[in-house]
């Protein structure tokens, strides 16, 4: 009796099970990027060192938006979801780079507001 069939058999089953374990990690990837931004605890402005540091707030038609003068946008058409360091393109709730395990409102503001790149 040939042992090929046999190998061939195998070699497909090895395939076949480390391209199945190769698609877990991705597929756990994409699902805890999208579970994070759900899950992540609010940044608090009102007990929070670095919020308060940045100025930031959850509503930025309540923040010091037209004082700090940033460029890129009017005051009035800055907010955390289309600054460079929103996480996230969709959701109330987003990551934000500077606030790590923790999520920022959309309608969101702080001093380094950056106009996202296009
Ligand atoms: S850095 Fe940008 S996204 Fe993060 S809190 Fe400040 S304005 Fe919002």
């Amino acid at each position: 009796m040939s042992d090929k069939p046999m190998n061939q058999s195998r070699r497909d089953a090895v395939k076949l099970v480390l391209g199945g374990l190769a698609t877990v990690p991705l597929m756990n990837l994409v699902g805890m990027a999208a579970a994070q931004a759900e899950e992540l605890p609010h940044v608090d402005p009102a007990t929070d060192p670095t919020a308060q540091a940045l100025k930031y707030v959850n509503d930025a038609t309540k923040s010091e938006r037209e004082q700090a003068k940033r460029d890129g946008l009017p005051p009035n058409e800055q907010h955390c979801a289309n600054c460079q360091f929103v996480l996230a393109d969709s959701g109330e709730w987003r990551p934000c780079s500077l606030f790590p395990g923790k999520a920022i409102n959309e309608n969101g503001w702080c001093s380094s507001w950056t106009l996202k790149a296009a």
